[in-house]
Protein backbone atom coordinates (compact mmCIF):
# COMPACT_ATOMS: atom_id res chain seq x y z
CA UNK A 1 0.00 0.00 0.00
CA UNK A 2 2.75 2.85 1.22
CA UNK A 3 5.04 1.64 -2.05
CA UNK A 4 2.15 1.99 -4.44
CA UNK A 5 1.36 5.45 -2.70
CA UNK A 6 5.21 6.10 -2.93
CA UNK A 7 4.89 5.11 -6.97
CA UNK A 8 1.88 7.21 -7.76
CA UNK A 9 3.98 10.59 -6.07
CA UNK A 10 7.04 10.04 -8.04
CA UNK A 11 4.70 9.05 -10.98
CA UNK A 12 3.31 12.36 -10.98
CA UNK A 13 6.43 14.19 -10.01
CA UNK A 14 8.18 12.38 -13.17
CA UNK A 15 5.53 13.37 -15.18
CA UNK A 16 5.26 17.39 -13.73
CA UNK A 17 8.99 17.50 -14.44
CA UNK A 18 8.74 15.57 -18.52
CA UNK A 19 5.92 18.20 -19.27
CA UNK A 20 8.73 21.12 -18.36
CA UNK A 21 11.15 19.56 -20.47
CA UNK A 22 9.00 18.76 -23.27
CA UNK A 23 7.76 22.67 -22.74
CA UNK A 24 11.38 23.69 -22.78
CA UNK A 25 11.94 21.37 -26.17
CA UNK A 26 9.08 22.88 -27.90
CA UNK A 27 10.44 26.58 -27.02
CA UNK A 28 11.96 28.10 -30.25
CA UNK A 29 16.06 29.08 -30.18
CA UNK A 30 15.97 32.88 -28.24
CA UNK A 31 18.88 34.57 -29.63
CA UNK A 32 20.96 36.85 -27.39
CA UNK A 33 19.42 40.15 -27.47
CA UNK A 34 20.92 43.80 -28.59
CA UNK A 35 21.57 46.68 -26.59
CA UNK A 36 19.98 47.77 -24.07
CA UNK A 37 19.41 44.22 -23.11
CA UNK A 38 22.59 42.65 -24.37
CA UNK A 39 23.58 41.18 -21.01
CA UNK A 40 20.21 39.92 -20.22
CA UNK A 41 18.96 36.22 -20.59
CA UNK A 42 15.94 35.72 -23.00
CA UNK A 43 13.15 33.58 -21.03
CA UNK A 44 13.41 30.84 -23.28
CA UNK A 45 17.22 30.75 -22.43
CA UNK A 46 16.51 30.97 -18.60
CA UNK A 47 13.96 28.36 -18.61
CA UNK A 48 16.66 26.00 -20.67
CA UNK A 49 19.20 26.90 -18.20
CA UNK A 50 17.00 25.50 -15.63
CA UNK A 51 15.87 22.04 -17.21
CA UNK A 52 20.00 21.59 -18.25
CA UNK A 53 20.37 21.83 -14.32
CA UNK A 54 17.33 19.47 -13.25
CA UNK A 55 18.42 17.24 -15.79
CA UNK A 56 22.16 16.99 -14.36
CA UNK A 57 20.74 17.24 -10.65
CA UNK A 58 17.81 14.13 -10.97
CA UNK A 59 15.13 14.14 -7.80
CA UNK A 60 16.71 18.00 -6.63
CA UNK A 61 13.64 19.97 -8.37
CA UNK A 62 10.37 19.41 -9.08
CA UNK A 63 8.92 21.73 -11.65
CA UNK A 64 5.01 22.49 -11.54
CA UNK A 65 2.60 24.78 -13.47
CA UNK A 66 1.00 26.56 -10.85
CA UNK A 67 -1.54 28.22 -13.70
CA UNK A 68 -1.47 30.31 -16.68
CA UNK A 69 -1.42 33.63 -17.64
CA UNK A 70 -4.10 35.64 -19.83
CA UNK A 71 -2.35 35.08 -22.81
CA UNK A 72 -2.15 31.26 -22.27
CA UNK A 73 1.26 31.40 -21.33
CA UNK A 74 2.19 29.05 -18.00
CA UNK A 75 3.95 30.02 -14.79
CA UNK A 76 6.46 28.10 -13.82
CA UNK A 77 7.39 27.26 -9.92
CA UNK A 78 10.44 25.63 -9.08
CA UNK A 79 10.38 23.31 -5.98
CA UNK A 80 14.00 22.64 -4.49
CA UNK A 81 14.73 20.26 -1.33
CA UNK A 82 18.00 18.67 -0.28
CA UNK A 83 16.73 14.71 -0.80
CA UNK A 84 18.34 13.47 2.26
CA UNK A 85 17.58 16.12 4.68
CA UNK A 86 13.45 16.90 6.21
CA UNK A 87 13.04 20.74 5.43
CA UNK A 88 12.42 22.65 9.07
CA UNK A 89 11.66 26.16 7.27
CA UNK A 90 10.35 27.32 3.90
CA UNK A 91 10.76 30.53 1.41
CA UNK A 92 9.35 31.26 -1.86
CA UNK A 93 11.03 33.66 -4.17
CA UNK A 94 8.56 35.29 -7.02
CA UNK A 95 10.06 37.40 -9.73
CA UNK A 96 9.35 39.74 -12.79
CA UNK A 97 5.46 40.36 -11.65
CA UNK A 98 6.22 43.90 -13.58
CA UNK A 99 6.98 43.51 -17.16
CA UNK A 100 10.02 45.19 -17.35
CA UNK A 101 11.55 44.24 -14.17
CA UNK A 102 13.68 41.44 -16.09
CA UNK A 103 16.67 41.89 -12.76
CA UNK A 104 14.38 40.01 -10.99
CA UNK A 105 14.23 37.26 -12.96
CA UNK A 106 18.21 37.18 -13.30
CA UNK A 107 18.42 36.79 -9.42
CA UNK A 108 15.92 34.51 -9.03
CA UNK A 109 16.94 31.85 -11.60
CA UNK A 110 20.49 32.71 -10.21
CA UNK A 111 19.28 31.44 -6.75
CA UNK A 112 17.27 28.49 -8.49
CA UNK A 113 20.43 27.02 -10.51
CA UNK A 114 22.54 27.38 -7.04
CA UNK A 115 20.03 25.35 -5.09
CA UNK A 116 19.58 22.72 -8.17
CA UNK A 117 23.42 22.35 -7.55
CA UNK A 118 23.91 22.86 -3.80
CA UNK A 119 20.61 22.08 -2.29
CA UNK A 120 20.04 24.24 0.93
CA UNK A 121 20.02 22.20 4.31
CA UNK A 122 16.47 21.96 5.97
CA UNK A 123 14.98 24.89 3.54
CA UNK A 124 11.98 23.52 1.05
CA UNK A 125 12.78 26.61 -1.45
CA UNK A 126 10.03 27.59 -4.43
CA UNK A 127 11.17 30.01 -7.14
CA UNK A 128 9.19 31.58 -9.61
CA UNK A 129 11.36 33.26 -11.58
CA UNK A 130 8.53 34.90 -14.39
CA UNK A 131 5.45 35.42 -12.27
CA UNK A 132 4.15 37.73 -15.90
CA UNK A 133 5.20 35.80 -18.46
CA UNK A 134 3.08 37.72 -20.98
CA UNK A 135 4.68 40.96 -19.97
CA UNK A 136 7.97 39.31 -20.16
CA UNK A 137 6.92 38.61 -23.45
CA UNK A 138 5.93 41.75 -24.60
CA UNK A 139 8.99 43.77 -23.03
CA UNK A 140 11.22 41.09 -24.89
CA UNK A 141 9.40 41.80 -28.50
CA UNK A 142 9.57 44.92 -27.74
CA UNK A 143 13.30 44.80 -27.21
CA UNK A 144 13.77 42.94 -30.48
CA UNK A 145 11.80 45.23 -32.72
CA UNK A 146 13.66 48.40 -31.43
CA UNK A 147 10.13 49.73 -29.29
CA UNK A 148 11.10 51.39 -26.11
CA UNK A 149 7.90 51.37 -24.36
CA UNK A 150 6.85 51.35 -21.11
CA UNK A 151 5.46 48.02 -20.06
CA UNK A 152 4.06 46.78 -16.40
CA UNK A 153 0.83 45.25 -16.29
CA UNK A 154 -0.29 41.57 -17.97
CA UNK A 155 -1.99 40.96 -20.77
CA UNK A 156 -5.27 42.48 -19.70
CA UNK A 157 -3.69 45.68 -18.18
CA UNK A 158 -4.17 45.56 -14.80
CA UNK A 159 -0.98 45.61 -12.62
CA UNK A 160 -0.44 42.26 -10.53
CA UNK A 161 1.54 43.72 -7.69
CA UNK A 162 -1.80 45.99 -7.30
CA UNK A 163 -3.74 42.90 -7.30
CA UNK A 164 -4.52 41.14 -3.74
CA UNK A 165 -6.74 41.36 -1.17
CA UNK A 166 -5.51 42.68 2.63
CA UNK A 167 -5.10 46.67 2.25
CA UNK A 168 -7.14 47.42 -0.84
CA UNK A 169 -8.70 50.50 0.21
CA UNK A 170 -6.63 53.88 0.21
CA UNK A 171 -7.82 56.51 2.37
CA UNK A 172 -9.25 59.18 1.35
CA UNK A 173 -6.45 61.63 0.46
CA UNK A 174 -4.39 59.56 -1.19
CA UNK A 175 -7.31 57.60 -3.57
CA UNK A 176 -8.17 61.61 -4.59
CA UNK A 177 -4.31 62.54 -4.85
CA UNK A 178 -3.26 59.32 -6.70
CA UNK A 179 -5.64 57.59 -8.18
CA UNK A 180 -4.19 55.49 -11.13
CA UNK A 181 -0.87 54.24 -10.17
CA UNK A 182 -1.50 53.94 -6.48
CA UNK A 183 -4.85 51.88 -6.34
CA UNK A 184 -5.83 48.53 -6.08
CA UNK A 185 -6.77 47.11 -8.61
CA UNK A 186 -11.16 46.47 -9.09
CA UNK A 187 -10.97 43.16 -7.02
CA UNK A 188 -8.81 40.84 -5.09
CA UNK A 189 -7.09 38.12 -7.17
CA UNK A 190 -9.20 39.21 -10.16
CA UNK A 191 -6.15 38.27 -12.64
CA UNK A 192 -5.19 34.68 -13.51
CA UNK A 193 -1.66 35.11 -12.71
CA UNK A 194 -2.40 36.53 -9.24
CA UNK A 195 -4.92 33.49 -8.90
CA UNK A 196 -2.33 30.75 -9.49
CA UNK A 197 0.25 32.50 -6.91
CA UNK A 198 -2.66 33.21 -4.29
CA UNK A 199 -2.99 29.42 -4.29
CA UNK A 200 0.78 28.26 -4.54
CA UNK A 201 1.15 30.45 -1.56
CA UNK A 202 -2.41 29.14 0.60
CA UNK A 203 -1.29 25.50 -0.42
CA UNK A 204 2.42 25.85 0.59
CA UNK A 205 1.81 28.98 3.81
CA UNK A 206 5.81 29.87 3.31
CA UNK A 207 7.91 30.61 6.57
CA UNK A 208 8.92 33.80 4.04
CA UNK A 209 8.02 35.50 1.05
CA UNK A 210 10.32 37.82 -1.53
CA UNK A 211 8.60 39.33 -4.29
CA UNK A 212 11.84 40.88 -6.72
CA UNK A 213 11.13 43.97 -8.20
CA UNK A 214 13.15 47.09 -9.03
CA UNK A 215 14.43 49.94 -8.79
CA UNK A 216 15.19 51.71 -5.43
CA UNK A 217 17.95 49.65 -3.17
CA UNK A 218 15.70 48.89 -0.32
CA UNK A 219 14.45 45.98 1.73
CA UNK A 220 10.58 46.56 2.26
CA UNK A 221 8.09 44.91 4.54
CA UNK A 222 4.43 44.76 5.26
CA UNK A 223 2.54 46.72 5.63
CA UNK A 224 2.44 48.27 2.55
CA UNK A 225 -1.05 50.05 2.59
CA UNK A 226 -1.89 50.77 5.80
CA UNK A 227 0.71 53.43 8.63
CA UNK A 228 0.56 50.91 11.47
CA UNK A 229 3.04 48.82 12.23
CA UNK A 230 3.04 44.97 11.56
CA UNK A 231 2.79 42.85 14.92
CA UNK A 232 5.74 41.03 14.06
CA UNK A 233 7.68 44.08 13.57
CA UNK A 234 10.94 43.09 15.23
CA UNK A 235 11.44 40.65 13.77
CA UNK A 236 10.80 42.03 10.73
CA UNK A 237 13.63 44.56 11.37
CA UNK A 238 16.00 41.61 12.51
CA UNK A 239 15.79 39.87 9.44
CA UNK A 240 16.34 42.93 7.30
CA UNK A 241 19.43 43.44 9.09
CA UNK A 242 20.56 40.32 8.53
CA UNK A 243 20.07 40.97 4.74
CA UNK A 244 21.54 44.03 4.85
CA UNK A 245 24.62 42.52 6.61
CA UNK A 246 25.01 39.22 4.21
CA UNK A 247 25.15 42.56 1.63
CA UNK A 248 27.97 44.38 3.45
CA UNK A 249 28.55 47.44 2.22
CA UNK A 250 26.05 50.38 0.61
CA UNK A 251 23.37 47.49 1.59
CA UNK A 252 20.23 48.47 0.78
CA UNK A 253 17.75 49.40 3.45
CA UNK A 254 15.42 47.64 5.43
CA UNK A 255 11.68 49.86 5.82
CA UNK A 256 8.17 49.23 6.27
CA UNK A 257 6.88 50.21 3.21
CA UNK A 258 3.67 52.29 3.65
CA UNK A 259 6.34 54.37 6.16
CA UNK A 260 8.90 55.27 3.06
CA UNK A 261 7.80 58.41 2.09
CA UNK A 262 4.93 60.57 0.67
CA UNK A 263 4.41 58.26 -2.76
CA UNK A 264 5.15 55.00 -1.81
CA UNK A 265 2.15 53.62 -0.61
CA UNK A 266 1.05 50.87 -2.43
CA UNK A 267 -2.79 49.36 -2.56
CA UNK A 268 -3.28 45.75 -2.62
CA UNK A 269 0.06 44.54 -2.87
CA UNK A 270 1.49 40.82 -2.41
CA UNK A 271 3.41 41.55 0.64
CA UNK A 272 0.41 42.40 2.33
CA UNK A 273 -1.62 39.94 1.20
CA UNK A 274 1.29 37.29 2.12
CA UNK A 275 1.42 38.89 5.76
CA UNK A 276 -1.75 39.40 6.17
CA UNK A 277 -3.78 36.17 5.11
CA UNK A 278 -1.31 33.65 5.80
CA UNK A 279 1.27 35.22 8.10
CA UNK A 280 4.32 34.87 5.62
CA UNK A 281 7.04 37.36 6.50
CA UNK A 282 6.60 38.85 3.47
CA UNK A 283 9.27 41.11 1.30
CA UNK A 284 9.46 43.30 -1.64
CA UNK A 285 13.39 43.72 -2.21
CA UNK A 286 13.66 46.58 -4.92
CA UNK A 287 16.76 45.77 -6.78
CA UNK A 288 19.64 47.91 -8.25
CA UNK A 289 19.49 51.72 -6.97
CA UNK A 290 18.50 52.13 -10.84
CA UNK A 291 20.65 51.12 -14.30
CA UNK A 292 20.18 54.93 -15.42
CA UNK A 293 24.28 56.29 -15.21
CA UNK A 294 24.87 60.31 -15.30
CA UNK A 295 27.72 59.37 -17.40
CA UNK A 296 24.88 57.88 -19.95
CA UNK A 297 21.98 60.76 -19.99
CA UNK A 298 21.82 59.72 -23.48
CA UNK A 299 19.88 56.29 -22.14
CA UNK A 300 17.59 58.16 -19.76
CA UNK A 301 14.64 58.22 -21.68
CA UNK A 302 15.21 53.80 -22.16
CA UNK A 303 12.49 52.36 -19.89
CA UNK A 304 14.00 49.03 -19.67
CA UNK A 305 17.38 50.81 -18.87
CA UNK A 306 15.18 52.51 -15.27
CA UNK A 307 14.82 49.04 -14.11
CA UNK A 308 18.12 46.80 -15.33
CA UNK A 309 21.59 48.06 -15.17
CA UNK A 310 23.31 47.62 -18.29
CA UNK A 311 25.80 44.82 -16.52
CA UNK A 312 23.41 42.30 -13.71
CA UNK A 313 26.20 40.47 -12.71
CA UNK A 314 26.73 42.70 -9.45
CA UNK A 315 23.26 43.52 -9.04
CA UNK A 316 22.61 39.74 -9.13
CA UNK A 317 25.66 38.73 -6.66
CA UNK A 318 23.34 41.41 -4.08
CA UNK A 319 20.36 39.82 -4.59
CA UNK A 320 21.18 36.66 -3.89
CA UNK A 321 23.77 37.83 -0.23
CA UNK A 322 20.47 38.65 0.98
CA UNK A 323 18.20 35.52 -0.05
CA UNK A 324 21.23 33.55 1.68
CA UNK A 325 20.24 35.69 4.60
CA UNK A 326 16.82 34.77 4.57
CA UNK A 327 17.43 31.16 3.68
CA UNK A 328 19.88 31.13 6.69
CA UNK A 329 16.90 32.39 8.95
CA UNK A 330 15.00 30.42 11.72
CA UNK A 331 11.75 28.77 10.82
CA UNK A 332 8.78 31.61 11.26
CA UNK A 333 6.09 29.50 12.34
CA UNK A 334 7.90 27.61 14.92
CA UNK A 335 8.58 30.75 16.81
CA UNK A 336 5.42 32.31 16.96
CA UNK A 337 1.41 31.43 17.27
CA UNK A 338 0.54 32.02 13.45
CA UNK A 339 -2.94 33.38 14.46
CA UNK A 340 -1.71 36.14 16.57
CA UNK A 341 0.29 38.05 13.29
CA UNK A 342 -2.86 38.85 11.64
CA UNK A 343 -4.12 41.85 12.03
CA UNK A 344 -5.03 42.87 8.61
CA UNK A 345 -8.51 43.93 6.37
ZN1 LIG B 1 7.98 46.31 -9.63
Amino acid sequence: MWSGWCLVAITAAGARAASFASWVGSRPDAPPFDAPGERYTPADALFGQIELAAAQHPGVVTAEAIGHSVSGRPIWAFHVADPGVKPDRSLVVVANLHALEWIGAEVATALLLEAIALPPRGVALTVVPIANPDGRARSEADLRAGNNLYRRANDRGADLNRDWAVHRDAVAVWRHLLPRRFAATERPLSQPETRALDALFARNRYDYAVSLHAFGGFFYHPWSGAWERPADWAAFVREGRAMETAQGGHAYRTRELSRWGFFFRAQGSEIDHLYGTYGTHSWLIELTRSGLSFAKPGEWRTYLRWYNPQDPAAHVARGMAALHALLLAPPVFLRSDPSQRHSPH
